[in-house]
């Protein structure tokens, strides 16, 4: 079957959205804004996302019947959530404009299709290697060790990844990836980089192919986790970053992507690695608004948010120009446990006393430990002024500097 027409929403239509989350929470907010409704398809009731939208088709992801109740109700449909199966979008295009596309989304949930990808785009991907099965290990190159080894599917915040130090590693480190999935996982063995820092571009393409972009952010990760983010004069040198905008252009175009779309890069200490490969490499795609990209709401004139909901609705995009340097620093249910190992709020009064913060919490009901409850963005006239406050919310709620 042909996808529906793409026909533009009005203020008063309603885009569904696949996923419950913060990301769905905070496009829900931008959508009400400029006068459309929401409707959230997520199994939970009461999530981040479904807490603030005007209706909920609670089902599972993967449930056909759900997937028809959406399409009922709304005029667009898009994912805050990369693991949403393609399947569940292919089968809304034939109901519903759908962005992004089930080929993004299938091609970022794979590891493996991700980087082949990368590299038919000319962009630059870390040397790495495709494990289907144990008899696939006598094949590799020993310049892949020491290695990171992922699973193909599934895999976010650092989740589904082991270190193996030698090629004496690999077995134990497969079998632990393996004991947490039913069936038999791929994955891909990529050589660990020496990582000078790592950043991001965050774009967003419209249904005619217009793309516009964010500023280049800075970000440090903890345990494969996102914790800080930098964007302004200062956070990315200026060639680079212009290098790295077109690279993440030319990655969007041939998805064909519909959408908002974060690219990240690894930048490399100098070095063997960087003499082969050059100064930076592509690492991952998100088809969606990336946690790097919410200081957007409060350091940009246009959030990657509005920019999502204006793709969805097939409206014009225009770039977004930031009027503020700003660091983010992600909230994460750490910051609920004090030292002694106590669960208690945080100090936010404390916090928001800083000048230029911006607090943004998620409404989930309990704290755990790595769970993404919030971000908080200092928003400044310089990326050291916004530093300098960031660094005190950050020695009030017990965050290491970076
Ligand atoms: P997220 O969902 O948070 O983006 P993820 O689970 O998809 O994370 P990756 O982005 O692959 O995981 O890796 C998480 C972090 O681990 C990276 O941001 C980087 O700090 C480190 N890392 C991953 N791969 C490599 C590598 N090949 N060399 C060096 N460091 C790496
Ligand atoms: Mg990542």
């Amino acid at each position: 079957m042909k996808p529906v027409v793409q026909a533009r929403l009005q203020p008063g239509d309603t885009i569904g959205v696949l996923g419950g989350g913060q990301l769905g929470r905070m496009m829900a907010h931008a959508a009400q804004a400029m006068g459309l409704s929401v409707v959230v398809l997520d199994p939970q009731a009461d999530g981040p996302a479904a807490q603030v939208a005007q209706g909920l088709v609670q089902t599972a992801y993967d449930d056909p019947a759900g997937w028809t109740q959406l399409a009922e109700r709304v005029q667009a449909v898009t994912t805050e959530f990369e693991n949403v199966p393609a399947q569940a979008l292919q089968a809304l295009a034939e109901l519903k404009p759908v962005s992004p596309s089930a080929h993004s989304v299938a091609i970022a949930q794979d590891r493996a299709a991700e980087k082949a990808h990368f590299q038919s785009c000319g962009v630059p991907v870390a040397p790495h290697a495709v494990l289907h099965r144990e008899a696939d290990f006598s094949q590799l190159s020993d310049a892949l060790f020491p290695g990171i080894l992922k699973t193909t599917r599934m895999g976010y915040d650092g989740k589904g990844q082991a270190r193996v130090l030698t090629r004496a590693d690999l077995p134990a480190a497969w079998q632990s990836l393996q004991a947490h999935t039913p069936t038999p996982v791929s994955c891909v063995l990529e050589a660990q980089l020496p990582l000078a820092w790592e950043c991001s571009v965050v774009l967003a393409r419209s249904r005619e192919g217009h793309s516009v972009c964010l500023p280049v952010q800075r970000n440090w990760h903890r345990h494969g986790i996102l914790a800080v983010t930098e964007v302004g004069e200062g956070a990315v040198p200026g060639d680079m970053a212009h290098a790295l905008v077109q690279a993440a252009l030319a990655v969007a175009k041939g998805l064909q992507h519909v959408g908002v779309l974060c690219v990240e890069f690894f930048v490399l200490q100098e070095g063997p690695w960087q003499r082969e490969l050059g100064t930076w490499v592509v690492n991952e795609i998100a088809p969606r608004p990336h946690n790097s990209g919410h200081h957007s709401m409060d350091s940009c004139d246009l959030s990657q948010f509005d920019l999502q909901v204006r793709c969805a609705a097939g409206w014009p995009l225009t770039p977004p120009r930031q009027h503020s340097a700003a660091v983010m620093l992600n909230l994460l249910g750490d910051v609920w446990q004090n030292a002694a190992g106590q669960w208690r709020e945080p100090d936010w009064s404390g916090i928001l006393a800083l000048p230029g913060a911006h607090l943004h919490l998620y409404g989930k009901r309990e704290a755990k430990l790595g769970r993404k409850m919030g971000h908080l963005t200092f928003t400044a006239a310089t990326l050291e002024q916004a530093r300098a406050q960031a660094l005190q919310a950050a020695a009030i709620l017990g965050i290491e500097p970076w």
